[in-house]
């Protein structure tokens, strides 16, 4: 009679944001590597781990509702995540859960895991590829370099579920970033709650990359990210979001110029108006932000700025909304995100006078994207006719879908490579474009 063990499976349910999406890879790249299986579905699955998202009122009810999928289906789960830090309200709706931890907790889902369903005895280290188990395609990664954020901006309750900046080891982020590109990976998507703010708990210090010193901050890593080589010579592609409007933001714009990153970033300005980013708790100074803006360009006529607002904050009157508008036509940005202001529990903003009626956030930003498509549609239309680098995505029997540098996955454009039915994911390729409306583009093979 045969002894073999059947490893222990896992199911696994990850939603939320890219950093989330983290998370879930910290997890299930150790589930592998102490010999668990994961589990495709909740039958074949010993115990359900549910990666949470807690930021607004609707993600809060999408977990809770996975969360009582998962135990309908399968009764043994185990929760983690940004509601996972509101423990209370999991295990109200759902006493039967057998633990509940908060966001950015390797150690404590593993601990769950093991009290509820022990490793088999000799760990499968050996099935666990260097760069851990990925969930985005194979093509590109997100890499992110610290948790947690030392701001308070008053709509926000990252700090409260996540914590106070931690940066990780320079050492360690780049070790990571070269095994991604070792198995295959060609975009870097670097991220963090607050990706400038990288090093300043550690007051940037000084560690160790290739047997050379490094210094613990957002210049110096991303400089030596986009030196990083894929197994083939080429340079990776490198992209930084979440960067918050420090000044010494201004030194990366460099190393874009001179094609060592992407010339692409992701900057949440908010809002233009001085008092509305005093009462969210933001940098305020608008004038500054266009005199940089312009400065950027100066510097890399190519940078793609990528930029969210937040309209209908309590108490922005029609004034202070139209000089948002003001900004954002004179700033001429790429990309823009906008969201109307939603309370969000726990938010220091709540308590603020003079909400604004839904149907008045509505229109604001219904005004906003509005004046946004037209300045995108315009920026893109300037790249018809020019040729392009872009990375396929997708290929199917229409063609292939790709992005350019301007476009980070799933939030920004597409270009749709008519004659592309023989590319394949992930290659590096050149394209005429050849038409644009206000979100994608279009293109032939160069
Ligand atoms: S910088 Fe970002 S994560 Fe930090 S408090 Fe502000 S909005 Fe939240």
């Amino acid at each position: 009679m045969s002894t073999k063990k059947i490893p222990p499976r896992v199911g696994f349910v990850s939603l939320g944001c890219p950093k989330a999406t983290v998370d879930s890879e910290h997890i299930l790249t150790r589930l592998r590597a102490e010999g668990y299986l994961i589990s495709t579905s909740y039958f074949d699955a010993d115990l359900v781990v549910v990666n949470t998202c807690g930021f607004i009122d609707s993600a809060v009810e999408e977990s809770l509702d996975a969360i009582g999928e998962a135990i309908a289906e399968n009764g043994k789960v185990i929760v983690t995540g940004c509601l996972g830090a509101k423990g209370d309200v999991v295990k109200q709706s759902h006493p039967s859960v057998l633990a509940v931890t908060g966001p950015h907790a390797t150690e404590e889902v593993m601990e769950a895991v093991h009290a509820y369903l022990p490793r088999l005895h000799d760990p499968y280290m050996d099935l666990v590829p260097a760069q851990g188990i990925r969930l985005t395609p194979k093509h590109y990664a997100y890499v992110k370099i610290s948790e947690g954020c030392n701001h308070r901006c008053t709509f926000c309750i990252i700090p409260s579920l996540r914590g106070d900046l931690v940066s990780r080891p320079v050492g360690d982020v780049m070790q990571e970033a070269q095994n991604l590109l070792d198995a295959g990976v060609k975009e870097l998507l670097v991220i963090s709650q607050d990706t400038s703010a990288y090093g300043l708990d550690v007051k940037y210090r000084t560690g160790f990359w290739g047997g050379k010193p490094l210094k613990s901050r957002l210049n110096e890593l991303a400089g030596a990210m986009g030196d990083l080589k894929t197994p083939e010579g080429e340079r990776a592609w490198v992209r930084l979001h979440y960067v918050y409007p420090y000044p010494h933001v201004d030194e990366v714009i460099p190393l874009m110029a001179e094609g060592r990153i992407l010339p692409y970033l992701d900057i949440p300005f908010q809002h233009a108006n001085q008092r509305i980013l005093k009462l969210m708790k933001r940098p305020a100074s608008s004038e500054n932000m266009l005199a940089r803006i312009r400065q950027w360009r100066g510097i890399c006529p190519d940078i793609t700025l990528r930029s969210t607002f937040i309209v209908g904050f309590p108490g922005e009157t029609e004034e202070e909304f139209e000089e948002l508008l003001d900004f954002v036509e004179e700033a001429q940005l790429d990309r823009v995100g906008a969201f109307a202001y939603s309370p969000i529990e726990g938010a220091a903003a709540n308590e603020l006078p003079d909400h604004v009626p839904a149907e008045v956030q509505e229109e604001r930003l219904a005004r906003l994207m509005l004046l946004q498509e037209e300045i995108s549609a315009e920026r893109l239309e300037r790249n018809v006719g020019k040729s392009v680098t872009v990375l396929v995505d997708e290929v199917d029997d229409e063609g292939a879908v790709a992005r350019s540098s301007a476009d980070a996955p799933e939030i920004d454009g597409l270009v749709y490579i008519e004659d592309g039915q023989r590319l394949n994911a992930g290659d590096l390729v050149e394209v005429n474009v050849t038409g644009s409306d206000e979100h994608d583009l279009w293109a032939t093979i160069a």
